[in-house]
């Protein structure tokens, strides 16, 4: 079967390169698919969960924002912060959720409104990451 390269890059890390047979991503207009044999495509992408498919599973990324870049059948995330759904601390993301929250329901003068808003939608993106991975039985913790 045709395939696909998948690379996902950081700053800090190579978070993952393998050969995948598709990719589904939180683009920027909407979530996109890529198959082996995709035209050459650069799209912006949303903080949400990438998936790809390898050997009959599914598997999750959370990805905090970024571009995808498709280009002879590989796929390069570039994301200033991405965790696989098994690299994920839920207990942290359901904090971190709660403290965006509790700051959103004071509606104090001085708060930093996009920046609670920003920090909540990682933080429900990572929850729903692992929740997904779990239920598709690709994170097992
Ligand atoms: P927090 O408020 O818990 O720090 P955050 O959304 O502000 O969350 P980021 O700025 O997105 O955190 O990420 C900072 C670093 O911490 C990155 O390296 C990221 O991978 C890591 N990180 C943040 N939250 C989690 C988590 N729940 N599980 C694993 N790693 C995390």
């Amino acid at each position: 079967m045709a395939q696909l390269q998948l690379e996902i890059v950081t700053p800090d890390r190579l978070v993952l390169s393998e050969p995948v047979e598709y990719v589904g991503a939180p683009g920027y207009e909407g979530e996109f698919g890529i198959l082996p044999g995709h035209i050459p495509f650069l799209s912006a992408l949303q903080v949400g969960n990438l998936y790809y498919k390898s050997g009959g599973k599914t598997f999750f990324v959370f990805v905090a924002g970024g571009f995808a870049e498709v280009s002879d059948n590989k796929v390069t995330i570039l994301a200033e912060v991405a965790e696989k759904a098994t690299e994920i601390d839920v207990e942290r993301a359901r904090k971190a959720r709660e403290r965006a929250e509790q700051r959103l329901a004071k509606q104090q003068e001085n708060i930093d409104n996009a920046r609670v808003q920003a920090a909540l939608a990682r933080a429900m993106a990572r929850v729903s990451c692992r929740s997904r991975a779990k239920d598709a039985g690709t994170c097992e913790m």
